[in-house]
């Protein structure tokens, strides 16, 4: 079996490190937040390029903590992408803010940047852009949209640690970022957690009095928040992975690369493409079929792992009914989740296998 992504063995490679470091917070008696978990958002402060970073919970509750430290809440309209995990519009709703949806590039699958515009109105408080499958968006046009407008910026940049746009670092190219640790990711722990990124003192100061309940000193509230703390066990694990993330993204471009090489000009495939002056990590490598179904179907039957991401936009799901979109509102991303698919991509591919699902492809394409 060539899975789309290989946990185990990426653990086994840095079992020694990681045991090591559990064994210490185990003996700690410290086991959230503490020592490890401040030591690591310092280290994500520097690689992201960024004064604060936050750790907390999950990736959903990065974007809902930063979206209450910027006061969006019911009456608000956030700007965000229809072709994404449902994560994002999910936190716009959770703090009571209406999802306002903009079609996406079709080449990328990123947000449209010069359809914003549009689409605000005065209720119109921020834009979330999500640095989808591994690359940024078109940060320069959002940041000046959202400049001429007065809107915060929140990147959803959970599928996308260590990404560059303009050589400067997902995470650091808005007011904040999100990332997720969902161990899936590319930074990705053996749990849930997440960590917000700012620039902005007293919005990462807010954060971190939200995620213990909105307290400053321990049983007095300031507040009403949450409880959404990241664990010191995730925060060692993460910090054994820091260590390796740069030379695990390179592996993902390396192997993004050969894709490509050997896929692109195939009769009925198209790669997604690289946007301009992006260093895409690969969180997924997507190709677009419309004979998506019979490639998916070969690949099983050569026991080779595919999957979609995603097969139905926000604006169609049953959740969002209640916000009367319809079939047509975003062709670029209903005809992307008709025909957009997953091969297998990880630092831990072997060539062999590699070549393997290649040539499955280019057999069944050339029937
Ligand atoms: C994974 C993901 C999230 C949510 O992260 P969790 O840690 O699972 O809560 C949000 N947005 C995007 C784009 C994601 O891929």
């Amino acid at each position: 079996m060539i899975p789309l992504l290989d946990l185990q063995t990426q653990y086994q490679s840095i079992e020694a490190e990681i045991l090591e470091e559990i064994k210490d917070v185990l003996r700690s008696g410290q086991y959230i937040l503490g020592p490890y978990v401040a030591k690591l958002e310092h280290q994500i402060a520097e690689k992201v390029g960024v004064t604060h970073a936050v750790g907390v919970a999950s990736g959903t509750d990065a974007l809902t903590l930063a979206l209450i430290a910027y006061n969006i809440g019911p009456k608000d309209e956030v700007i965000t992408t229809p072709f994404t995990f449902i994560a994002t519009a999910e936190a716009i709703s959770r703090v009571g803010a209406t999802p306002v949806f903009v079609d996406v590039d079709p080449t990328t699958g990123l947000i449209d940047a010069k359809k914003i515009a549009d689409k605000i109105t005065a209720k119109t408080k921020a834009i979330i852009p999500v640095q989808l499958f591994g690359q940024s968006a078109d940060m320069d046009t959002i940041n000046q949209i959202a400049k001429a407008h007065q809107l915060v910026v929140i990147e959803d940049a959970c599928q996308a640690f260590g990404a560059t746009y303009n050589h400067k670092p997902v995470g650091s190219l808005g007011d904040a970022g999100c990332f997720s640790f969902f161990p899936t990711k590319n930074l990705g722990a053996l749990g849930d957690g997440g960590v917000v990124t700012t620039n902005n003192k007293a919005i990462a100061d807010r954060i971190k009095q939200l995620r213990v309940h909105g307290s400053h000193k321990k049983y007095y509230h300031h507040e009403i928040g949450l409880n959404s703390r990241l664990d010191a066990m995730q925060a060692a694990i993460l910090l054994v992975c820091l260590e390796h993330i740069d030379h695990w993204n390179a592996q993902r471009r390396n192997k993004a690369k050969r894709y490509k090489q050997h896929l692109e000009g195939i009769n009925q495939i198209t790669c997604l493409t690289e946007a301009k002056d992006n260093r895409h990590v690969y969180h997924l490598f997507c190709l677009k079929s419309s004979n998506r179904g019979l490639i998916m179907q070969a690949l099983r039957d050569h026991d080779i792992a595919s999957a979609i991401y995603y097969p139905l936009c926000l604006h169609l799901q049953e959740a969002y009914q209640f916000l009367n979109y319809k079939l047509g509102d975003f062709p670029n991303a209903e005809q992307l989740s008709e025909t957009i698919f997953s091969i297998p991509l990880h630092p831990f591919l072997s060539n062999e296998q590699q070549i393997e699902v290649i040539n499955v492809i280019k057999e069944v394409t050339q029937l």
